[in-house]
């Protein structure tokens, strides 16, 4: 017979308590934990982590059962497709606003759980090479100080398993601070009292890029925007100095294509999720840049070969009989990390093909291979003379 987990849990766990914490009644707990919108998730530590938002709790927060505690999930940033009046409206309350570079890598949350450092993915899920990277990159130092925080930053480089980025200049991995905010409330902390103190524990904040005066702004990100130039830096995150509001995010037209190649290369997987708001993006930017005929026909130019492009190399890649995959690669000093990871990666649905660890120095480098299964039996199909329906 099933084992009952959320019943279990439920006797372990003080729902009481949790409610308090978390400011939900305790009948909506029990209700999420019934539909599974809070679901139990066994390792690398046994934890719930919340599917979706629950009244004021962000999706991917997680409740550690043992020892307890709980790690608040990282807020969205909502998106401004025009810089005028977008950031007028949004920040005025605000006399000027905070500008950082917005890093294209993934979202990582570190905090202190009893003794040792949990890294959290986005979802709210514990990731155990994210946390053997924490233990390295962070150490325990901030939190043995500060163990009521966390620390919210952008894990980027090449040995990324989520998002590798190679432009950088990274070697491995690396760990950017954009956030300090309280684990249980989610309480963020002013942007340079936060910048301050990243620094005086000898850690990276993402690049500050100034702070203007909110009928400004517009102008400065612009300059950012352009100055970025045919580099494939992601964009900025405007924020309230005082974290107040919540920031809001404008990225550029070369990662936007960026994006888009990446995903028709895998476009039944996904294609449609990223196909139509970056269309509309590119759209807005052409107009408030008011541009000229040239500029806008390489705009067209760069849009539609970022789509047709790796397109047409996946279906041509299928009909030689090849697999739609992409392979990414971790790198860590534990073996046990590396089958922690592969038993997170099947907990995550994650179809993915391990390769023989490598031993370069003191660390294994492992090359995993995720297959797109919908990609590849879509193209199949096609190509076998299916009808599309
Ligand atoms: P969401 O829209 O839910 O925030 P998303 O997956 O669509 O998530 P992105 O478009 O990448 O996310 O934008 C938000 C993410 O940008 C944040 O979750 C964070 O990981 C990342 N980020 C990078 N640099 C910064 C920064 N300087 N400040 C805040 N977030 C940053
Ligand atoms: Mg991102």
């Amino acid at each position: 017979m099933r084992r009952d987990v959320s019943s279990e849990i439920i006797n372990k766990l003080d729902i009481g308590k949790v409610s308090k914490l978390l400011d939900i009644p305790e009948y909506r707990i029990t209700g999420a934990l019934q539909r599974k919108t809070l679901q139990f998730v066994p390792s690398p530590r046994e934890l719930l982590r919340f599917d979706k938002p629950l009244s004021n709790v962000e999706g991917g927060t997680a409740i550690f059962i043992e020892p307890f505690d709980i790690v608040r999930g990282f807020p969205k940033i909502p998106r401004t497709l025009v810089l005028y009046p977008g950031i007028r409206n949004h920040f005025s309350s605000c006399e000027s606003v905070t500008v950082e570079e917005k890093m294209n890598g993934y979202n990582a949350r570190v905090a202190l759980i009893g003794d040792s450092l949990a890294g959290m993915t986005r979802g709210g899920f514990m990731c155990p090479y994210t946390t053997e990277k924490a233990e390295k990159l962070v150490g325990k130092d901030f939190f043995l100080d500060h163990p009521d925080l966390m620390l919210c930053g952008e894990m980027v480089g090449p040995d990324s398993p989520y998002v590798p980025k190679s432009f950088y200049d990274i070697e491995s991995l690396d760990f950017f601070v954009f956030d300090i905010r309280e684990k249980v409330t989610g309480k963020p902390m002013p942007v340079m009292e936060r910048r301050a103190l990243v620094e005086e524990y000898g850690l990276k904040s993402v690049r500050l890029f100034g702070e203007y005066c909110v009928d400004e702004a517009h102008i400065e990100v612009t300059n950012i925007i352009k100055g970025f130039g045919s580099t494939l830096h992601e964009g900025v995150v405007i924020k309230d100095p005082q974290m107040q509001l919540l920031p809001v995010k404008y990225t550029s037209s070369m990662s936007n294509c960026a994006d888009l190649n990446y995903a028709f290369e895998f476009y039944n997987d996904y294609g449609r999720d990223f196909f139509f708001p970056r269309v509309c993006r590119e759209a807005f930017q052409s107009v408030e840049w008011d541009e000229d005929e040239e500029s806008r026909r390489k705009r067209c130019q760069r849009l539609g070969e970022s789509i047709l492009l790796p397109m047409i190399k996946t279906i041509k890649k299928r009909q030689r009989g090849e697999r739609i995959t992409e392979t990414v690669q971790i790198r860590v000093r534990e073996p046990k990390t590396i089958k922690e990871f592969e038993e997170h990666l099947r907990l995550l649905g994650v179809d993915a093909v391990f390769e023989k660890p490598e031993l370069i120095g003191d660390e294994y480098l492992v090359k995993i291979r995720k297959i797109f299964k919908s990609t590849n039996d879509k193209t199949d199909s096609i190509l076998r003379g299916e009808l599309w329906s």
